[in-house]
């Protein structure tokens, strides 16, 4: 597959905005700046951050298991999917396929970027429709979205349905791991040399306790990420986030730890709710949130809200009517809910 050849012809062409810390790169703390107008006088943030984030990202790459140069990191991954809308889409012209219900930001942003939306929603057991999927894909449709886990489904798409997709789709693939620290199944990381068409979202929002500093990962061919780098902006990456990030990545065990709470709290909260009798169904879990219908999501959802507690309620998604979805939290915290949930009427 020629990546090149799904790329807007402007983009290709597009000489990139050099800042200072591009143009001159042998940095040496002893070397005197005065090339980025800066203020000289030292805070630890007079300067402006390394728009490569070289430090942050050659300690993600060990973890990830994947060289430096294959990642691209966002302000969020919502900076990482805008940045993949406008490299692949042509506004007015090229399509994207979603497969509802999932993550409401790929229609924001489909949206925003004048790019029209194939929906094609998941069957009876939320996985992917592939046929209907391959049937609707056209020349114009650059990228399907896949959110595996899903949200706000809960459930990881087969491993079988994702890799027939990376097969036979004739654009970009994304596939969304948000949640993928919670889930049984491996990340799509290891199989990257396979598909030159996959590109991977991962976040430090969710398992890594980290949403404040928004901060998104793309995983990618080296191909496809220096494209993506051709078009984010110079320094997306604020110093606070790149070093906030770097102190968190030094000490995974406090990270694993809490996965493994919360991963045994979703099996105490999804099992105490067999016995909350307006629950009619509850979802299997891969994420650290679950799924569940009731019989009243409106009345149920207002009832948390009346004893402080905020869910989500997600009943006019596609699929999901009578669907409130709850975040795991704390012990203590889903204590609180199951404890409310007993008691309403
Ligand atoms: C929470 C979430 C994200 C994370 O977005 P950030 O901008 O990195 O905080 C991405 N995708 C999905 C499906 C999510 O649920």
């Amino acid at each position: 597959m020629n990546i090149n050849s799904l790329v807007r012809p402007n983009i290709i062409q597009l000489k990139p905005y050099a800042s200072a810390r591009d143009e001159f790169k042998d940095f040496k703390k002893s070397m005197t700046f005065l090339d980025a107008n800066e203020n000289p006088f030292e805070t630890g943030l007079n300067r402006y951050p390394d728009p490569q984030q070289s430090a942050l990202k050659i300690r993600l790459s060990s973890i990830k298991d994947c060289n430096a140069n294959q990642l691209l990191l966002g302000n969020g991954s919502d900076e990482v999917l805008d940045l993949i809308f406008r490299a692949f889409c042509e506004p007015g012209k090229d399509k994207v396929i979603l497969l509802p219900p999932t993550y409401g930001m790929y229609e924001v942003l489909a949206n925003l970027n004048n790019i029209e939306t194939i929906k094609i929603p998941l069957n009876t057991d939320f996985q992917p429709n592939v046929s209907d999927i391959l049937k609707a894909s056209n020349s114009n449709c650059k990228i399907l979205f896949l959110c595996s886990p899903n949200n706000p489904t809960a459930n990881s798409f087969g491993a079988e349905v994702i890799e027939e997709l990376l097969l036979k789709f004739k654009g970009i693939v994304v596939i969304d791991e948000a949640y993928i620290d919670f889930s049984e199944q491996e990340s799509w990381s290891s199989r990257l040399a396979e598909f030159p068409n996959l590109i991977i979202i991962q976040t430090l929002s969710k398992a890594f306790g980290l949403a404040g500093i928004r901060l998104g990962i793309a995983i990618a061919s080296p191909e496809i990420i220096s494209i993506l780098n051709r078009i984010k902006p110079p320094y997306n990456i604020n110093q606070l986030t790149q070093q906030s990030a770097l102190n968190k990545l030094e000490n995974l065990e406090i990270v694993t730890n809490q996965i493994e709470l919360i991963k045994n709290e979703r099996i105490r909260v999804l099992s105490a709710l067999q016995n909350i009798d307006f629950v009619r169904k509850r979802y299997s879990s891969d994420a650290n949130f679950i799924l569940v219908q009731v019989d009243d999501a409106n009345k149920r959802y207002q009832q948390l809200i009346d004893k402080e507690i905020v869910v989500r309620n997600r009943t006019k998604e596609p699929g999901c009517n009578n669907c409130l979805r709850f975040t795991i939290g704390t012990s203590e915290e889903n204590t609180k809910l199951l404890t409310v949930l007993k008691s309403l009427t």
